[in-house]
């Protein structure tokens, strides 16, 4: 697709030269994320919009022309949200990045969505709040992105994923229109639900430029430790055995052997690496509290045969446990060429279950698997791993994809706890939604975007 030039004219008077970019390297940067597969044509242009106005103009210029229209966050998505799979020009939210509110009465901030995640941890920890849906990428990924996603994040167990914190919204349409939903209430319930709708929408129903997000009051103390396990089996039955103890952790991570290893050779932090499994396990609290779940969630660990192999004496290591943790994923692309990461869900007392079946799976299509991830909530991640090269390691490698989602939604699961559907995902959709929801789903997406420019491509089976 060539971009008429009344539009590219147009365009480039609406935001500015600086706010444009067509330099083939820049095109090449954004025309991929965090899975690595670039669009074959890539974006014919990247905007960065400064602001509200300026990405409603682009919207309405773009509907005239019906050229598709690709947003972005921080390209750390997993499953090609943001890769501009028509073509067409990639809107790169990263220049509406300011806070413009903390309002410690009502305990919200209101956030453009460009904003790093991070950014805003940092800036609210000195009024002693936190925003709890921390992503494993929150170092680089914006609000926007997560939003967009529904992110969940390392303390979703105990508080939820991104959807629990959204507020209220502005967003421009894919036709112009700027609209607002919500607002600083923690209750609402006029019309239908439209910011249920939008978080998760990954990108395909509007463009968002404000959040109003919930924070909360940090906690008064944290306990971290790393617990050892004999078996992947036996770590995955302690979580199903904690949760049926009513204990709810703030964050009880998965980790393999491979992972394990994976970080250990790139960090050198002195982490155990000859046990078969580690469970990052966090409680926070009042003092009583976190002392009393913790002595209980010992019982559980006890008694699937774990054994505390760390734990965090003060902040400083702390911090260094959950590095540990946030290392694995760029760890482990330097195992093999190509790193297929897929995120299931599935009930957290199938833990131990779909731990088994993604072995025998692994074991048969022989193909190494690296598994870690929120045990907690269910959600691990497992990826398969191959040479690019090697089309036939490659095949065993998505065939066995395809088996570990038949094996997750048989066992009351789904195919994505986090990363969306996006490109990666949509051939196998239908494992979860029904015809009739999938045709529901696509009404919603016309009634947002008849024209079809906004994230063409993405989501639905049967797109190009
Ligand atoms: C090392 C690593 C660790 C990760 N850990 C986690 C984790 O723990 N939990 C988790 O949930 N995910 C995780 N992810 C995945 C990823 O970080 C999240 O999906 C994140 O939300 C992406 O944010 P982003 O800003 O990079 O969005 P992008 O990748 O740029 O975009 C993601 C989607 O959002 C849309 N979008 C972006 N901005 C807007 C906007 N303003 N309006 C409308 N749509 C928009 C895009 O079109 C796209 O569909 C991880 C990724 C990596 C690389």
């Amino acid at each position: 697709m060539t971009l008429p030039a009344p539009f590219t004219h147009a365009l480039r008077q609406l935001l500015g030269p600086e706010n444009v970019a067509d330099a083939p390297e820049t095109l090449v940067c954004y025309s991929l994320d965090a899975m690595n597969e670039p669009a074959p044509e890539g974006p014919e242009l990247v905007v960065f919009p400064p602001d509200e106005a300026a990405v409603a103009g682009v919207m309405a210029l773009c509907q005239r022309f019906r050229i598709p229209v690709t947003p972005r966050g921080a390209g750390v998505g997993m499953t090609g949200g943001c890769v501009p799979a028509c073509g067409g020009i990639v809107m790169a939210m990263t220049r509406l990045n300011r806070i413009l509110e903390i309002d410690s009465d009502n305990l919200v901030a209101v956030v453009e969505p460009g904003v790093v995640t991070q950014h805003l941890q940092d800036a609210v920890k000195p009024l002693g709040l936190f925003y709890p849906p921390d992503p494993a990428s929150a170092n680089t990924s914006t609000l926007g992105g997560n939003v967009a996603e529904c992110a969940g994040g390392l303390s979703a167990v105990k508080y939820g994923v991104t959807k629990h914190y959204v507020l209220g919204a502005r967003f421009v349409l894919p036709d112009g229109t700027l609209c607002a939903a919500g607002g600083k209430m923690v209750k609402n319930v006029v019309g239908y639900d439209l910011l249920g709708l939008l978080v998760g929408s990954e990108g395909t129903l509007a463009v968002i430029t404000q959040l109003t997000l919930k924070l909360l009051p940090l906690p008064e103390v944290r306990r971290t430790l790393l617990v050892a396990f004999a078996s992947v089996e036996e770590a995955g039955a302690a979580v199903a055995g904690i949760i049926r103890a009513r204990i709810v952790p703030t964050a009880l991570e998965l980790m393999d052997r491979p992972s394990i290893r994976a970080v250990e050779d790139v960090l050198h932090y002195g982490i155990p690496t000859d046990a078969e499994a580690l469970l990052l396990v966090e409680i926070d609290g009042k003092p009583g509290d976190v002392e009393a779940d913790f002595l209980r969630l010992l019982e559980q660990v006890k008694a699937r045969g774990g054994h505390i192999a760390l734990e965090a004496a003060d902040a400083a290591q702390r911090e260094r446990i959950w590095e540990f943790r946030r290392t694995i994923s760029p760890a482990i692309t330097r195992l093999k060429s190509l790193k297929i990461n897929e995120d299931i869900v599935v009930p957290r007392s199938e833990m131990p279950r779909i731990l088994r079946r993604i072995e025998e799976i692994a074991a048969r299509f022989q193909v190494a698997v690296v598994c870690y991830g929120h045990a907690g909530d269910g959600n691990l991640h497992v990826n398969l791993l191959a040479e690019r090269q090697d089309r036939d390691e490659v095949k065993r490698a998505l065939d066995a994809v395809e088996e570990i989602f038949k094996a997750s939604v048989a066992l009351g699961g789904a195919i994505s706890g986090e990363h969306g559907i996006g490109l990666a995902k949509k051939r196998y959709i239908r494992y979860n939604l029904s015809p009739e929801v999938l045709a529901l789903t696509r009404r919603i997406k016309q009634a947002f975007d008849p024209a079809g420019i906004l994230n063409p491509g993405k989501i639905f089976p049967d797109e190009p």
